[in-house]
């Protein structure tokens, strides 16, 4: 069964403009899907629909079968991992208070928050003993990048949608972030649902690569090598 179902959605926004037309698609479990296209296709409103930050005008979105119009918005974030381009770290806290955020709120204790604070940091390749004490201001982008990834896998959940995660990094750092997030995802085994307006990083990393055209219509859902194709 698909982690993610979108079962003719739709949505037009109050000033009448359709971001989403009639979309249906399946996220499968494990997979990274990239969601590419030009700007103004509707990307971002396909994503933030999953995470509950838009509501369908119309059609259905399941997670993990279960609708997600229905579903208890926190308990919903605690599946939901949610990363977007300049991470939206809170800036008065350290790195590592970042990354504790939402374990500290669902209850963790000090302790525990830590070891799993640690863990992360050295997942995404920032050392915790320099990195946690760090205000984001203190980091260049593609570290600020890898936090907000560490962040949004805080409390493991089984999917994580990124809107270009990528996009405030230089081409260098980008190359190794991507590198890098790749095999976080295959160690890890989160399905992964990401938007990029790149057709050659789309190719690169997705499992599957859905093309979106103007008007929000999902134009081709395919493997990356017959994208190129196309
Ligand atoms: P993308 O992520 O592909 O750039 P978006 O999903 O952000 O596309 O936007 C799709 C369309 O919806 C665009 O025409 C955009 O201007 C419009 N749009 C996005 N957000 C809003 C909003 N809050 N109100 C009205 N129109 C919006
Ligand atoms: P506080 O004084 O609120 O604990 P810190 O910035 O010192 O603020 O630490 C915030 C969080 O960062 C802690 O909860 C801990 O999880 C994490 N942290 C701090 N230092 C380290 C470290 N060396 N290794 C791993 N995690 C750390």
């Amino acid at each position: 069964t698909p982690v993610i179902e979108f079962d003719a959605v739709r949505k037009v926004y109050p000033d009448g403009t359709v971001a989403v037309h009639e979309l249906s698609l399946d996220v499968r479990e494990h997979e990274l899907l990239a969601l590419v296209g030009p700007s103004g296709c509707g990307k971002s409103t396909t994503l933030r629909m999953a995470n509950r930050l838009v509501e369908p005008t119309g059609g259905r979105i399941l997670l993990e079968g279960t609708d997600v119009t229905h579903a208890d918005p926190v308990a919903l974030r605690r599946r939901i991992g949610y990363v977007i381009q300049n991470v939206g770290l809170f800036p008065h806290r350290t790195v590592g208070q970042n990354v504790g955020t939402v374990p500290r709120l669902l209850g963790w204790d000090k302790k525990r928050t830590a070891a799993r604070t640690a863990e992360l940091l050295a997942l995404v390749g920032l050392d915790p003993d320099t990195y946690a004490r760090r205000y984001p201001h203190e980091l260049s982008g593609g570290e600020r990048q890898r936090v907000g990834v560490a962040r949004a896998l805080a409390t493991d959940p089984p999917v994580l949608l990124m809107d270009e995660p990528f996009g405030a990094v230089d081409p260098a750092g980008r190359r190794r972030l991507q590198a890098e997030f790749r095999r976080i995802q295959q160690e890890v085994g989160t399905t992964v649902m990401f938007v990029t307006h790149d057709i050659e990083e789309a190719v690169q990393l997705g499992d599957r690569v859905a093309v979106f055209s103007v008007g929000g219509h999902l134009e081709q859902l395919a493997e990356p090598l017959t994208v190129l194709a196309h």
